[in-house]
């Protein structure tokens, strides 16, 4: 299903929690060029005891969303179960959430159960970066009749990754869209960025690599969500952030769209090694203390010269230049000496300050 206006929107809370927030988030995205309205109404949660949605007594006031604002409505759907409540109460359209797509088995009985149905589904990538399991989830539907399907771009859980929540590795989608350029890709920045100050760079991002849509969560008092707080706008600061965004009208769906996402991928890489140089120099200073602690010099040659070895060593086996990793460790080395070395002074002065 390849939708033509673009950029399609879908807004509304991450979870129904009552009557009242569910309408009120309408109201606020009222007169917005909303395609649906979302909100969670059964909630996978990572740890039990936590909310796990209202239930099928959420899907009346989406239907009340539909008869007072107009607005077409959408929620997530895991089981057969889900899919008929859903369906006969009128939901307009459905996704599987990103813990679902990683079990075959749950997709299976999903698509069987979605066979003929007219509504869209959406399909939202796997918590994990598995391309292949992404697909296979649309293969899965195709095959049972499932006529109308998009994707859901949700970014993904990689360990260590601090900024985002989920790393967006905007490959991934691109090269979805190689393979399936029939299929609408919706980007669900709310998923990716897990903190509301880095949506709107994550959504204009989407809009440059030519996304079809967003999906963005949006609540009346967000700090008060139930469910992912820190993530969802309020619909004024969500409007906000849909009119500032640039959106290109030109889809060549083409190289250039292929160069945005490696750059982003050099982007994402160069944070992480930030990150990883912060924490080496927090352990410099450390060693420092140490070192200071037991009257030691700061300079271990022999140290210094088995780790700049190993690597080199460790480099050469990925095939990078020995002489560039030995360029950049003895840049790193020279940092973290100035490092001990200020973590000396600092004490030598408190001492010389006592006296
Ligand atoms: C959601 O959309 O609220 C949700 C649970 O998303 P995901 O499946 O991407 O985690
Ligand atoms: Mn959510």
């Amino acid at each position: 299903m390849k939708i033509e206006n673009n950029p399609m929107i879908i807004a509304g809370p991450c979870s129904a929690e009552s009557r009242e927030q569910v309408l009120n988030t309408a109201k606020g995205l009222a007169g917005m060029d909303i395609a649906y309205f979302r909100a969670g109404i059964w909630k996978p949660r990572t740890k039990p005891g936590a909310f796990e949605g209202v239930g099928t007594t959420g899907l009346p006031w989406l239907v009340e969303v539909k008869s007072e604002y107009g607005m077409k409505t959408c929620t997530e759907v895991a089981n057969a179960r889900h899919v008929e409540d859903a369906l006969t109460a009128g939901i307009d359209m459905l996704w599987v959430g990103a813990r679902t797509t990683t079990n075959p088995f749950q997709v299976q009985e999903l698509a069987e159960s979605l066979a003929g149905v007219e509504v869209p589904v959406a399909i939202k990538n796997p918590t994990h970066p598995d391309l292949a399991l992404w697909i296979g989830a649309f293969e899965r539907m195709d095959r049972a009749g499932v006529k109308h399907l998009m994707a859901i771009h949700r970014g993904f859980a990689v360990h260590g990754q601090k900024k985002y929540r989920n790393a967006p590795l905007w490959q991934i989608p691109i090269d979805f869209r190689n393979r399936l350029p029939h299929i609408s890709m919706i980007n669900d920045p709310s998923h990716i960025c897990g903190r509301r100050d880095l949506l709107a760079g994550v959504s204009q991002m989407a809009m440059d690599l030519a996304f079809d849509g967003l999906m963005v969560e949006t609540h009346p008092d967000p700090d008060q969500a139930w469910t992912d707080a820190a993530q969802q706008l309020t619909p004024a600061d969500f409007k906000s952030m849909v009119e500032a965004l640039v959106v290109r009208t030109a889809k060549d769906g083409s190289e250039a769209d292929g160069l945005t996402a490696l750059r982003a991928e050099i982007n994402m890489i160069d944070d992480a090694l930030i990150e990883l140089f912060a924490r080496r120099m927090g352990v410099s200073a450390l060693i420092g203390q140490h070192k200071k602690d037991q009257g030691m010099t700061i300079l271990q040659n022999s140290r210094w010269s088995e780790l700049l070895q190993r690597n080199i060593d460790l480099g050469v086996a990925q095939g990078i230049d020995a002489e560039f990793t030995s360029d950049v460790f003895k840049s790193v080395h020279q940092a973290s000496i100035a490092i001990q070395k200020r973590v000396m002074q600092e004490g030598a002065q408190g001492e010389a300050g006592k006296q």
